[in-house]
């Protein structure tokens, strides 16, 4: 089933990820979980910090015993101990004592305030226990004291199910006190090269031969999405070969990205390969580049769904399709609560457009802050906007969008930058 027409960016994506669940959960070492997503909330296991302690090295202390301590008059105490970290003190602090503290060490009971040692007449870094000590100025209940559960509290919720998690994230989580975390499985994406003038980069380039750059960039792209990749080489443009190679990436992976084949040249063979191996689901979106991006289903022998792309030749076709189409199909897949988990800004056009009518532009550009004016970017064209231009979009920080009905804008307009170097959550 192929159709004619070129469908909106939106119905097209909507009609991929419709009825896609997230894969099923697996459990994860905390510290194996970056880059994972929750599969369900994380809850704290223990309260943090679990007992009052510390913040600084110095005396724990009863704040009423020093209130007129200065460095002329000093306040004498008796040590009577010490709370190092790791040890739980068992001297009690009365009236006239001290106990020396450690950072993070438990507060030792009876005390109510640290004095630190920068305000005694202790030499610091000295390891033997002194008698007594001269404290040097006044302090008050509380101070320099971390409270018990002033970071977090056993029951508390510390990360909701969907979120992709970060190096902070996973932090909390193992302080928190969860060793292991379920988190989905991660989806696995084949990716297929197809055409005959593709050789693996940095061989040496025979006649009518350039390197296959398409699936080193959707493997990049899908790793940085999150995903597993399994690399399905490059297809001749025949058929048969065509079709061997997506059967093997839907006997391993959730996700078949193919480039290339896809437009109606007389060797594109991607779409009928498509129907042999399952169905084409759609093909033809009105975006510009990426037009001819043609979209399927198969299952694999035990009826398990996977998804097949076949996203554009030209290199930046094929980035800005795998950033439009695939990118949300393996975050949904993933878990994620927002499948597209992008900041769009405002920004003016530094230099006037043009587009074809009828199609939504995504053109390379990059954005900067305007010195003259901090509520709003500046968008300049990162270099050519041909479809084959990939490095004008090495050199972008994000896609202008051009809408639909419009086939140019004047400079200054200000348009959506659909940033790609920023996640929204
Ligand atoms: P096609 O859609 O197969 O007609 O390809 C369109 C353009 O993209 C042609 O110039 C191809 O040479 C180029 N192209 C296709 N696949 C790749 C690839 N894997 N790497 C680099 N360029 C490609
Ligand atoms: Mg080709």
């Amino acid at each position: 089933m192929s159709e004619q027409v070129p469908l909106r960016l939106e119905i097209a994506r909507e009609r991929m990820l419709v009825d896609l669940e997230p894969l099923p959960a697996e459990a994860v070492g905390v510290g194996e979980a970056l880059g994972r997503v929750l599969a369900e909330d994380a809850i704290a296991r223990v309260t943090l910090p679990p007992w009052d302690n510390s913040a600084m090295d110095g005396y724990a202390v009863l704040a009423a015993d020093v209130i007129g301590a200065s460095r002329a008059a000093p306040v004498r105490l008796d040590v009577i101990g010490e709370s190092a970290a790791g040890h739980a003190p068992t001297a009690i602090v009365r009236p006239g004592t001290a106990v020396r503290v450690l950072t993070g060490a438990m507060l030792p009971a009876g005390a109510d305030a640290v004095v630190p040692v920068e305000d005694t007449d202790a030499r610091p870094g000295v390891a033997d226990l002194p008698a007594a000590v001269g404290i040097r100025a006044p302090t008050k209940p509380g101070a320099h004291i971390r409270r018990r559960g002033s970071d977090l509290h056993e029951g508390d919720r510390l990360a909701e199910a969907g979120l992709r998690l970060t190096p902070a994230s996973v932090a909390v989580l193992a302080a928190g006190g969860l060793g292991s975390l379920r988190v989905h499985r991660r989806p696995r994406v084949a990716v297929l090269g197809t055409g005959d003038e593709l050789v693996p980069p940095g061989e040496p380039l025979g006649p009518a031969q350039i390197p296959d750059s398409n699936s080193i960039a959707m493997a990049a792209l899908a790793r940085a999405a999150g995903a597993e990749v399994l690399e399905l080489g490059v297809a001749r443009d025949r058929r048969d070969e065509v079709v061997e190679r997506l059967r093997a990436g839907i006997a391993g992976a959730d996700i078949v990205v193919a480039s290339g084949g896809v437009s109606v040249g007389a060797h594109d063979e991607v779409k009928e390969a498509f129907e042999v191996v399952g169905r084409m689901d759609l093909w033809r979106v009105a975006i510009q580049p990426g037009k001819p991006l043609a979209f399927g289903r198969a299952t694999d022998r035990d009826g398990r769904r996977v998804l097949l792309f076949g996203l554009p030749g030209n290199p930046v076709s094929s980035f800005v399709t795998f950033e439009l189409f695939v990118r949300p199909v393996i975050r949904r897949l993933a878990g994620h609560a927002d499948p597209v988990g992008r900041r769009i800004i405002r920004a003016r056009l530094a230099e006037s457009v043009s587009k074809s009518a009828g199609r939504r532009a995504f053109l390379r550009v990059r954005v900067r802050p305007d010195p003259a004016d901090l509520a709003i970017s500046i968008a300049e064209l990162a270099g050519g906007q041909g479809s084959h231009v990939l490095s004008a979009l090495a050199r972008s920080n994000g896609f202008a969008i051009i809408p639909e009905e419009v086939d140019a804008l004047p400079a200054g307009s200000v348009v959506d930058v659909l940033r790609i170097d920023e996640e929204s959550s």
